[in-house]
């Protein structure tokens, strides 16, 4: 292939013009990104090698090196893992594969700012490198492949690239970065060392520079004690390893900072963020594994790709196996990210294989344990505590280190249940071993506490005495809920009601009928039984109301017989005429709006309107000349303050126009 000038993929283009402009503050990233490629490429031929050992051909130590040129201003970071062919190199360096970019990239608003946050949970990988770097040269060759068909990739980070092939003996990639010039001193390999240290120690394989040595100047005129001037430090031969080059998770917790488990998430992630919370573990017992498992601060924009792959990495025995494990956690907890390391699973298992394995079974379980505790604990310390003085009057005393790490873990399941709570509620219908679990780490906004959201557990403890149910409302909005004329008795009555706003959340309570023992009830669903709560006064007033109404209702229910199931008295309502409920367990009106919305068939249950005997619209209604019309501007009404348009909208426009005529 003779020399040929390509374009990027539009996206790419985008992109780079993006990172050069908008990552400069945190430049030196690009060398975590680049020797993390460098790292997987080498993971990748390991792998490869387990069915194809030629492939290592006469270099079987793996390692990365990096290489200054200062008279040149390049810095260069070479790997012998597996190379690129010709084609993948225009495929994997001009575009990018990842589902989802067109709609990244759209939302990118060129404040850079704003932009930066969000490249950094897209992770820009190898076009970090034009962070600092007005060209970039990439040559590559593909383990597996002659010499001859070597590929020279080379690019100003603009619009195209260039690729030509070329003679290359050794397999592998070095990515030469020609520096700019306000980034020249990323040539100072002790500024390239500090870095390392930093992002890549726990990097698990040997990362190589060459030493330097100090060379003495010139001797010092006249000076008796041998003084010289000028010397300065100059690179040798010799190559060193400068990281400590052990897997991270393989270490004891205590000899691993904050710092390097922030740095691993970080490198795993292609986050620019520090995760939330980590828990890392060896399991012992019939399965041996280690976990080291990232819950992060930030969700990541494609959270709600379906076919998202997970976010673990399988090792064997510290051999990379593969990304994206996703067999070894539940889809609903997507976006934990982390390392497993099993010590059972043989070497070459496929993923086919994983998903049938009893070990990978017991893995799964494990991980998804301790996710789940490891939520327990966010939501346990979202509220840090606050010393307050006992019944006894004796203020327990709090440490200053208890109280730091009180702090420093408050707010936090708050902001983890604002990025992923609508995830995590997937679980209800995916994992029913867990269901109890997971109930209580769900949050709703509550019809009684404003702007603070409520677990089920704290609406139980504070429920009204003789109240024998959750209640709970569905809707679109959270100002539909909470003005919904199905609260109006329970506001009343101050009782409170959880405010459902979630599209998941009518799904996921389909899976929950009760908590601890306690039924949850949808104030929308069923006749309004308030039992207990309701005194024998209201109960006789209603049947009373009932056996008065009974003609009206079946004038109104013959007029209706199109729209509604039933009409029949509530007790529900205080304020308004009237509203519309379901069936016990018929699908909420609203849910059967939403699959209308996705295109979908939903069944087609009429509702039933309940109608307020008290109020003056309903008083009216008996004998009105115009009582077809106001019968089905009742209908209508209730359908549009849940949120609902009436069936014919201008058809309720007119009747509503002749009435007020
Ligand atoms: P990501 O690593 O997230 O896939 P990058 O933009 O960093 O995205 O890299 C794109 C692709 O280029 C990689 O997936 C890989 O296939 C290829 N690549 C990058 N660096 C190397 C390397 N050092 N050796 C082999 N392939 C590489």
């Amino acid at each position: 292939m003779s020399k040929q000038t390509l374009s990027f993929q539009a996206e790419v283009a985008q992109l780079l013009h993006l990172v050069t402009h908008s990552l400069y503050s945190n430049k030196e990233i690009f060398l975590r990104e680049l020797i993390s490629n460098a790292s997987d490429a080498c993971d990748k031929l390991r792998f490869e090698a387990l069915n194809a050992p030629a492939l290592f051909e006469d270099a079987p130590n793996l390692e990365v090196r990096v290489s200054m040129d200062k008279a040149a201003r390049t810095l260069t970071i070479t790997d012998n893992g597996i190379g690129m062919s010709q084609e993948e190199a225009i495929e994997h360096l001009g575009t990018i594969a990842k589902s989802g970019t067109k709609d990244f990239v759209s939302k990118l608003s060129g404040d850079q700012k704003a932009d930066s946050q969000l490249i950094g949970q897209f992770g820009v990988g190898f076009y970090s490198g034009f962070i600092v770097a007005d060209k970039i040269t990439v040559e590559s060759r593909r383990a597996g492949l002659a010499a001859s068909e070597g590929v020279r990739w080379v690019s100003g980070g603009a619009g195209d690239f260039e690729v030509e092939t070329i003679e290359r003996p050794q397999r592998g990639t070095s990515v030469t970065l020609h520096l700019r010039e306000d980034a020249a001193d990323y040539t100072s390999a002790w500024k390239v060392k500090g870095i390392i240290n930093k992002y890549s120690d726990h990097i698990s394989l040997p990362i190589l520079m060459q030493k330097e040595e100090w060379k003495e100047g010139e001797k010092v005129e006249g000076d008796e004690s041998g003084a010289t001037k000028g010397g300065e430090m100059v690179t040798t031969d010799e190559w060193e390893t400068v990281n400590k080059a052990n897997a991270i998770w393989a270490r004891a917790k205590k000899d691993i900072t904050p710092e390097q488990y922030e740095e691993f998430y970080k490198q795993i992630s292609h986050d620019f963020e520090a995760p939330l919370a980590h828990t890392h573990n060896r399991v012992e017992g019939s399965t041996e594994y280690t976990q080291l498992l990232y819950i992060p601060a930030k969700a990541p924009f494609d959270l709600w790709n379906r076919d998202k792959k997970g976010g673990l990495k399988l090792y064997v025995k510290r051999v990379f196996i593969m990304d994206d494990a996703e067999a070894l956690l539940p889809t609903y907890l997507r976006f934990v990210k982390g390392v497993v390391d099993s010590a059972d699973l043989p070497l070459n298992v496929s993923r086919e294989l994983l998903q049938e394995s009893r070990d990978v079974k017991a893995i799964r379980e494990g991980c998804t344990k301790r996710v789940l505790s490891m939520l327990e604990d966010l939501a346990r310390n979202d509220v840090a505590p606050k010393a307050e003085a006992g019944a006894d009057g004796v203020t327990d005393v709090v440490s200053e280190d208890e109280k730091k790490a009180a702090e420093a873990n408050a707010g936090k399941y708050t902001r983890f249940y604002a990025e992923f709570g609508a995830v995590l509620k997937e679980g209800m219908g995916e994992d029913f071993t867990n269901k109890e679990r997971l109930a209580k780490l769900l949050r709703f906004a509550s019809s009684t506490t404003d702007g603070v959201s409520v677990g089920f557990a704290e609406y139980k403890a504070r429920m009204k005495e003789g109240q024998e149910a959750i209640y709970y409302i569905t809707a679109d909005t959270l100002a539909a809920a909470k003005n919904s004329p199905q609260l109006e008795v329970f506001k009343k009555k101050g009782i409170e009601v959880l405010l459902m706003t979630d599209r998941v959340d009518e799904w996921a309570l389909n899976y929950l009928h009760d908590f601890d023992g306690t039924a949850l009830q949808s104030v929308a669903k069923g006749a309004v039984d308030l039992g207990k709560l309701q005194d024998e006064a209201e109960k006789k007033a209603a049947e009373e109301a009932a056996e008065t109404f009974k003609p009206l209702l079946a004038k109104l229910k013959e007029a209706l017989k199109d729209k509604a199931q039933d009409v029949r008295v509530t007790t529900r309502l205080v304020d308004s005429p009237a509203c519309l409920v379901v069936q016990d367990h018929g699908m909420s009106t609203q849910l059967a709006r939403m699959l209308k919305q996705a295109g979908q068939t939903a069944p087609e249950t009429k509702p039933v309107l309940e109608v307020n005997a008290e109020h003056p619209l309903v008083k009216k209604l008996d004998g009105s000349v115009h009582f077809n019309d106001l019968a089905h501007i009742l209908f209508d009404q209730a359908l549009l303050a849940e949120g609902g348009l009436p069936e014919d909208p201008a058809a309720y426009v007119k009747r509503v126009n002749a009435l007020l005529v």
